[in-house]
This record gives C-alpha cells, sequence and structure tokens, in this order.
C-alpha cells in the first residue's frame, strides 16, 4: 500500500540507511523495500526536520472541479492543425499568425513557444503547434485535453494521403471535430472537389453533401481563404459551445518545456480553467514553483492568462513534460508538496505499469471490468487482408463485445499505431506485416499486444474464440 524505505528515501533525498535507523530507533525495524504506514512517513519526515503533507488518492484526482453552471463563461477554441507531410501545416500556421500579427501590430515578430493566438472579428483562436498526430494522441494518452478542433490540412493536387487517414483516425478517437482546409488550391493541378470525394471513405463528409464537416479552400502561399477558414473555426467552435470558468484558481496542460540557459526552465501552458497570475504558487507534473514572469507569443508580459490562453510561464524548479497537468495552489507548500507526492507516485507506476487489454485476457475484461468494446488497430502488407477482417467480423457475433477497428493501413506496424492503441486500449493486429523494433519496444513497456498473422482465418479464429473465453496463451 504506502510507499517503501526506500522510496521515502528517495522522495526526500536522503540516505536510506538513515531512515533504517531512524525506524530502529522509533521501535518499528523495516528493509528497503517494505512500505510504510502514512503515520511512520511524518513521524520520520519530522524526525528528519522535513516538512511534508501526504496527500490522499482522493485529493490527488479531485482534479474534475465542479463548477456551478452560472459561473461559466464563453471561452475560444484550441485549435491543433494536421495531415500528411508536406501538405502545408506550417506554411499554413505560418500564413494564420502572419494575418494575426499584420492586425496586431505591423512588422511584430513571433517567438516560437508552441502555440499562438489569433484574433479575428474581436474573437481570438488558440493554435497549438504539435509536431504531429502521435504527439497529439501521446498527450491525449496522458489525459490531456488541449485540443478542441482540429484543422485537416489536405494538399489539393496530392489529395488523401497515409498521414491524411490517420489524422482522421486520432481525430475521431479522440472525439475531436475536424474541419478540413483544402491546401494549394493555387496550384494549376489542384483539384479541391476530388478531395471532398476522397474524404468520404473516411467518414468525413462536407455538409453541403449532407455531412458533419466544414469544409475550406486555401492557399497558404497566397493567403487565401485564411480569414474564411479562421470564421469557420468559429462557427465549428459555437457548435460546441465552449464554455470555462476563468474566476478560480488556474488549472490546464504544459504544451512545452525547455531550459533555457538565461532564464532556467520556460513552459508554455494551455490554460483550461480559472486564471493564472504572475506570481502564482504553481505545480507542473513533477515541478513547482512560483509564476516569476509570463509571455505571449509577441514576447510581450501579461499579468495574467485566461481560459484558452497559451503563454509561456517562467520560474518552475525543473522543465515539464508536454502533456502534464498543471495547477495553481493558494500555498506553495502545498504545490511543493504536490508535485514531490507525483514524482513518487511517478516511481511506483513504473513498477507497477497499466495493462491493456490481450486477446487472452479479453473474456475476464469483459465479465469483471465491463468491457463492452474491443478496439483493433489493423495492419497488413496488402488492402485486400484489411477488408477480408473487416468482412468477417461484420458477420460475427457483437452481442457481448463490439468490435472496432479504430485505424487500419497497409504498412508495418510503427510506434504510432502503438500510440495510438496504448491510448485507445486496443490491440494491434498484423498481417504479414512486423513491428519496427521501435514499435515492439514500445509496445513492450506500454503493455500493447501485438498479434501477427500470415493467414487471416488464424486470426478470425483467434478473435472468436477470445470473445467467449476459449482462447488459450500460447506465449
Ligand atoms: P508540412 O510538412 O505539412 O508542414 O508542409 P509545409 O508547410 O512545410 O509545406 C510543404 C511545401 O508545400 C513547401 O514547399 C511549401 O512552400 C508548399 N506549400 C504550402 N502551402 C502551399 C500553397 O498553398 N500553395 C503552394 N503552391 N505551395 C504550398
Amino acid at each position: 500500500e504506502g510507499v517503501t524505505v526506500a522510496e521515502l528515501a528517495d522522495a526526500l533525498d536522503v540516505a536510506a540507511n538513515d531512515i533504517i535507523k531512524r525506524l530502529f530507533l522509533l521501535g518499528t525495524p523495516l528493509t528497503m523495500t517494505q512500505s510504510m504506514s502514512n503515520d511512520l512517513v511524518e513521524l520520520v519526515a519530522d524526525d528528519l526536520g522535513r516538512k511534508i503533507r501526504i496527500i490522499s488518492p482522493e485529493e490527488e484526482n479531485s482534479f474534475s472541479f465542479y463548477d456551478d453552471p452560472s459561473d461559466l463563461k464563453p471561452r475560444p477554441p484550441v485549435v491543433t492543425v494536421m495531415g500528411h507531410v508536406d501538405h502545408g501545416k506550417t506554411s499554413l500556421l505560418d500564413a494564420i499568425r502572419h494575418t494575426g500579427v499584420a492586425r496586431h501590430e505591423a512588422g511584430g515578430i513571433t517567438q516560437h513557444i508552441g502555440a499562438s493566438q489569433v484574433e479575428i472579428g474581436g474573437r481570438q483562436i488558440t493554435f497549438v503547434d504539435t509536431p504531429g498526430h502521435e504527439a497529439f494522441t501521446a498527450m491525449r494518452a496522458r489525459g490531456a485535453k488541449i485540443t478542441d478542433v482540429v484543422v485537416l490540412v489536405v494538399a489539393a493536387d496530392d489529395g488523401v494521403m497515409p498521414q491524411t487517414i490517420e489524422a482522421i483516425n486520432h481525430s475521431k478517437a479522440a472525439g475531436v471535430p475536424i474541419v478540413v482546409a483544402v491546401n494549394k488550391c493555387d496550384k494549376p493541378d489542384a483539384n479541391p472537389d476530388r478531395v471532398r470525394q476522397e474524404l468520404v471513405e473516411y467518414g468525413v463528409i462536407p455538409e453541403e453533401w449532407g455531412g458533419q464537416n466544414m469544409f475550406v479552400n486555401v492557399s497558404a502561399k497566397k493567403g487565401d481563404g485564411i480569414d474564411d477558414l479562421l470564421e469557420t473555426i468559429l462557427l465549428q467552435a459555437d457548435v460546441l459551445e465552449l464554455k470555462a470558468n476563468p474566476d478560480t484558481f488556474a488549472s490546464g496542460y504544459i504544451i512545452e518545456g525547455k531550459l533555457d540557459r538565461g532564464r532556467g526552465p520556460v513552459a508554455t501552458v494551455l490554460v483550461n480553467r480559472g486564471t493564472l497570475h504572475v506570481g502564482d504558487a504553481i505545480v507542473a507534473g513533477m515541478s513547482h514553483g512560483r509564476v516569476r514572469a509570463m509571455l505571449d507569443q509577441h514576447g510581450d508580459n501579461k499579468a495574467e492568462a485566461t481560459p484558452s490562453d497559451a503563454v509561456e510561464i517562467l520560474g518552475l524548479d525543473s522543465v515539464p513534460n508536454a502533456g502534464d497537468e498543471f495547477r495553481v495552489f493558494e500555498d506553495e507548500r502545498d504545490a511543493r508538496a504536490l508535485a514531490e507526492q507525483r514524482a513518487l507516485k511517478a516511481r511506483i507506476e513504473e513498477q507497477n505499469k497499466v495493462k491493456h487489454v490481450t486477446l487472452e485476457t479479453l473474456f475476464d475484461e469483459m465479465n469483471e471490468n465491463e468491457l463492452k468494446e474491443l478496439n483493433l488497430v489493423v495492419k497488413a502488407d496488402v488492402q485486400g487482408s484489411i477488408e477480408a477482417l473487416a468482412d468477417a467480423l461484420g458477420k460475427m457475433d457483437q452481442s457481448e463485445v463490439r468490435i472496432n477497428i479504430i485505424h487500419s493501413a497497409v504498412g508495418a506496424i510503427s510506434e504510432t499505431d502503438v500510440i495510438l492503441a496504448a491510448a485507445s486500449n486496443a490491440i494491434i493486429v498484423g498481417f504479414g506485416v512486423r513491428p519496427q523494433a521501435k514499435a515492439r519496444d514500445l509496445a513492450e513497456r506500454e503493455n500493447v499486444q501485438i498479434k501477427t498473422y500470415s493467414i487471416i482465418y488464424k486470426a478470425i479464429e483467434d478473435i472468436d474464440a477470445a470473445r467467449i473465453g476459449m482462447l488459450k496463451p500460447t506465449e
């Protein structure tokens, strides 16, 4: 249950022998790996002249604060741009920033802080730069909510490509609506209508065809359609009725962290709730401190940041990770205590990693943990295998457990597949393909099952057997 002697020694940064000696003198001899009661932990810490506060799991998890509906105010949308490589994500963000800056202050330079905010018609939009859908899903796997709307960039001269499909599946798995920016419309061979047609197959259907998705034709290069895109994002945001309580202690997520030579640990935070002020006591993942300064993407100082604002902060004692949660405390000692507690917990979690579902444990999970869906990521050497599997699954009895193929593609099993599977509690099934070495390592670390087959009917047989608890462990 409690922390072990070794873990406490680590957390307090003292020699384990010192703790063992004190425990002995207190009449409770323990070894390195034995765990201690909370009372004992407090006693020993006190003995060492250290002030600690033990935070209960409930307290730590009480992060889903309750807000009275009357305290909720509209907040700007937070947007992530995704799409196939070279389809123009970077150019589009640049074009958007450029419009923002031009309107803001002529000639202003923007700094890279991992996010930017633009204003259109008196309303604001926050763009988060994630390097790709891997990062997006890796953050989601850690519980971070950093996107309200995904802008999917598809080049009109190239159409739907493998990473376009991946981006769609990652967005769908996260339940985030997609606005499509059909880019490079200035090119002579651009065919924006073909893009629309191709996307239908992946369930991204233009509103004008009776679907749910808004499409905008743009040229990032010429700056055409950018305002239209921004207005469309706001329309999509209106549908979502985004709200947050600004009048409380701030909390949210870390978008980026780095160590700056002159300024020390620097982190870009996205505020989800409350208002962040200079001087606030803050904990971010396992780091903590006081907000010494806050800067926006123009490098201007800000005194406060409200929901959906992204700002760079200075004053943390170490560099937090992207996707870490942050929150403000009234008392800096509480922030410190939580940071230390989290460091301790991280070490314990490292030892007892989350186990994801496997075909062998599926039936038990259905019965004991009321698992109702089996998610699959399917990779194959040919498209035909994927279709054959989907076909056979469609015919299988799914009254007890629904089987979803959340992503499928031709190609080797990659790290991205593993990240998606881990975030969605999915199993990876491969036909005639093997996992890349990095993917295999990651799957092992994340406890994601990879099943590879050379014959389709064998996979179907296994899934069918797993469904009714008849699959015998093989490996
Ligand atoms: P990313 O990999 O998705 O970030 O794509 P980039 O923004 O780096 O763009 C890839 C290439 O496409 C670059 O050479 C851009 O100059 C070009 N490009 C981007 N947008 C447009 C556009 O609207 N029209 C044209 N003609 N070229 C573009």
